[in-house]
């Protein structure tokens, strides 16, 4: 794996909507990895190997982060925002900011009181980020109402292959399908593959549905993060037994595909390598569902990267799951052959 690569992409801004900066970069970076590297409208880029055959598997990982967007300027120069995405809004006051304007990042701190800090009812328009300007005149010179902002947070390297950073979800997941991709390329798969960085999952999801859309595959895989139950994760009676650093996550939902769920799983004992399973109601939050629901209908698996604390400043994952999902995705790839039967009887 690239891990300066992907610890580039992790530095990059990409809030929902404002995706460019960083999908320039996936698209620069997979010149020489695949056959074929297209660019849509929204944004999307799609990669591609073998794009004549006719049996495609597409897999995607969104490019898009949470975020705040500047709504409005007061008098005194500081910007009221509201949310992109699911944030949680109490994380924010004290912390640091970057507004990604036209003319460039700018920096803002986000104020904070006691009455802040004791408020849990806290909401996006109650927050105001500093950007030390003299006044409204003085903050437009700098500042367009639309303007997305992120927390000012790097990646960092923690102990056993653990990295932190903003934004995990799911920049990780778009590096992995890019690998995964070149890796298939690499080892010569026979069908047609497809990674997408995709646009807008966390907040309208149009950025699967034009890439699903168009490049109208037989099976589609969502690769996201899920949540964890081993440090102040969420409750293990919703989402499983789940740790980071324990391997790739197979969902099991009345939606996803058994057949491609099961195909995965034995792409992974093929490799001897551990993976973990989640159990989901219909829907699954993700770029799948919207695939799924592209074109005549696309069969559709997801597999998730395990993330602690999903949506905060400090996201907590593994570079030994990244891999594993990158060999397992390559290894799905690699196992697909155009006389597949997918029904299930
Ligand atoms: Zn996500």
């Amino acid at each position: 794996m690239n891990k300066e690569f992907l610890f580039e992409l992790l530095r990059t801004g990409s809030v929902s909507g404002n995706e460019a900066e960083l999908e320039k970069k996936i698209y620069d970076y997979m010149q020489d990895k695949a056959d074929q590297v297209t660019v849509d409208e929204l944004g999307n880029v799609t990669a591609a190997v073998n794009p004549s055959a006719p049996f495609k598997v597409l897999l995607a990982g969104h490019a898009d982060e949470i975020g705040l967007m500047v709504t409005a300027v007061g008098s005194d120069g500081s910007l009221m925002v509201t949310k992109i995405g699911g944030i949680y809004t109490t994380a924010y006051p004290g912390h640091k900011v970057r507004i990604y304007t036209k003319k460039g990042v700018i920096y803002g701190a986000v104020a904070n009181s006691r009455e802040i800090a004791r408020n849990s009812e806290l909401k996006p328009s109650d927050l105001r980020i500093d950007i030390g300007a003299r006044d409204r005149e003085d903050a437009l010179k700098y500042v367009e109402l639309g303007d997305t902002v992120t927390f000012d947070t790097d990646v960092r390297e923690l102990l056993n292959d653990c990295i932190s950073g903003r934004a995990l979800d799911d920049r990780l997941g778009a590096f992995i399908v890019m690998e995964a991709l070149a890796e298939a390329k690499r080892r010569g798969a026979s069908v047609g593959c497809y990674a997408a960085a995709t646009t807008g999952e966390e907040t309208t999801g149009n950025g699967a549905y034009f890439a699903a859309s168009r490049v109208r595959p037989q099976i589609a895989i969502a690769v996201d993060v899920t949540y964890t139950s081993d440090n102040c994760g969420i409750s293990e009676a919703l989402t499983g037994d789940i740790a980071v650093g324990k391997g790739p996550v197979l969902c099991n939902n009345p939606s996803i595909h058994k057949k491609v769920n099961e195909r995965l799983r034995a792409c992974a004992r093929k490799l001897d390598m551990a993976v973990q399973t989640e159990a989901a109601n219909g829907r699954t939050g993700t770029d799948g569902d919207t695939m799924h629901l592209t074109g005549v209908g696309v069969p559709f698996a997801l597999v998730s990267i395990p993330l602690r604390y999903m949506h905060n400043p400090d996201e907590v994952g593994s570079l030994r799951d990244v891999q594993a999902c990158i060999d397992l995705l390559a290894e799905f790839f690699v196992s697909c052959t155009a006389d597949m039967d997918l029904k299930p009887f």
